[in-house]
């Protein structure tokens, strides 16, 4: 490794040496069973991630859409219905609910935190019930970022309404929140194990977390084409939703040193708020939580000093990435989805502002300071702090 060899954004060739050699014990012993749909790793997966967030049930499946989708299916969720999520989010939490058919009511998010934000989403729900046309029926609370969605408010609005809680924690597992962690705070939960989240596995997979036996029920007949006790008792239209008995193989192994990389993740971000103060405003932490750190994101003044300074840490070998550079409302998917009179003024203008650097287990702490000094020599960034 030079002083100046390109940082990686992800590394898994890194993560390989690392725990390669574990992954590929867990890898081997299914290449000799041979159950490669529904094999014992599943079942052994499903316990640890349950116990891991002390939730009740875990269903594993096909990823983290595909979670999200079944949870909505579950709840037969279809036309005329509205539910609720934040503008600011990855395209998956969205798309479901127009692959059912029903209606996303985009929700403007916190300033600070970038969250969904509680004021936006009841006056959201109010317009929808005065104008009479949809019925509300659930609210997705996304853990942006590692962070978790405000779920103390999120729950008192949805008992005022009758809604549903449903917590996209894709980006969120292991992260917590009151001191626990999340996979408790909505009826259910749904966790990606896309190789770039906190639990990453090396292909696509995904969860549901569940206290409620009855949808855990549900929710493991939906991942199996709706069969019932027997194979070929179809109760219900389900999908092909199951993980891979791979993917949990691997996903096992790199449970085990999930901790350690969280703590990692943890040390990184606060190496990075130490140096990255007097520059650029750092991310605002969500009160009462711990972040699984999936991005850290800091923000600019605007869209020119942000581009700058992304430009200039490219030339340092730095890599950056934005999230998210338009809401789901401005998307050519979703705009019809959304009367333009309404406007989402936060989710709307982040775009412009945020820049995400590199935070994973694998970068050494002579990369936290290279990116750190990076930021430092940004001319763009002369007039100090944000
Ligand atoms: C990644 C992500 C998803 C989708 O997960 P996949 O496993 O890629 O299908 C859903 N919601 C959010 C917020 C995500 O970041």
């Amino acid at each position: 490794m030079t002083r100046n060899s390109p940082i990686a954004f992800l590394d898994l060739p890194r993560q390989q040496a690392r725990l390669g050699d574990t992954i590929q014990r867990r890898v081997d012993a299914v290449m000799r069973h041979c159950r490669f749909v529904m094999g014992p790793e599943v079942e052994e997966l499903e316990g640890r991630l349950a116990a891991y967030c002390g939730a009740a049930h875990a269903i594993g499946v096909s990823s983290g859409t595909d979670a999200l989708l079944m949870v909505l299916m579950g709840e037969e969720i279809g036309p005329g219905d509205a539910v609720f999520l934040p503008a600011f989010t990855y395209t998956a939490t969205a798309e479901v609910v127009l692959l059912l058919g029903a209606t996303p009511v985009f929700v403007d998010v916190d300033p600070k935190t970038f969250q969904i934000s509680p004021e936006s989403l009841v006056s959201r729900i109010d317009a929808v019930l005065a104008q009479d046309d949809l019925e509300p029926r659930v609210v997705i609370g996304v853990d942006l970022f590692g962070q978790p969605a405000p779920w103390d408010q999120l729950r008192a609005i949805a008992d005022r309404y009758g809604l549903t809680l449903v917590d996209d924690c894709a980006q969120s597992f292991g992260g917590s929140y009151h001191g626990r962690k999340l996979g408790r705070e909505a009826m259910a939960t749904t966790l990606s194990f896309f190789p770039s989240k906190p639990l990453g596995g090396y292909g696509d997979g995904g969860a549901i977390l569940t206290d409620d036996p009855e949808r855990a029920e549900l929710y493991r007949s939906l991942r199996t084409h709706g069969e019932g006790r027997t194979r070929y008792e179809v109760l219900r239209i389900g999908i092909n939703g199951r993980i891979d008995t791979l993917q949990a193989a691997v996903l096992l192994a790199k449970l085990d040193a999930f901790d350690d990389e969280l703590a990692r993740r943890e040390a990184i971000a606060c190496a990075y708020d130490a140096g990255l103060q007097p520059y650029v405003s750092i991310p605002a932490r969500v009160p009462q939580s711990q972040s699984a750190w999936a991005i850290y994101c800091i923000t600019l003044p605007d869209a020119a000093t942000r581009d700058a300074l992304q430009a200039h840490l490219r030339e340092k070998g730095v890599p950056s990435a934005i999230y998210y550079p338009r809401p789901l409302h401005f998307q050519p998917a979703y705009r019809d989805q959304h009367d333009e009179t309404v406007r989402l003024p936060v989710a709307e203008s982040l775009g412009e502002h945020v820049l995400a650097l590199p935070i994973h287990p694998e970068l050494t702490d002579e990369e936290v300071q290279r990116v750190i000094d990076a930021v430092a020599t940004c001319a763009a960034l002369e007039n100090g702090a944000a």
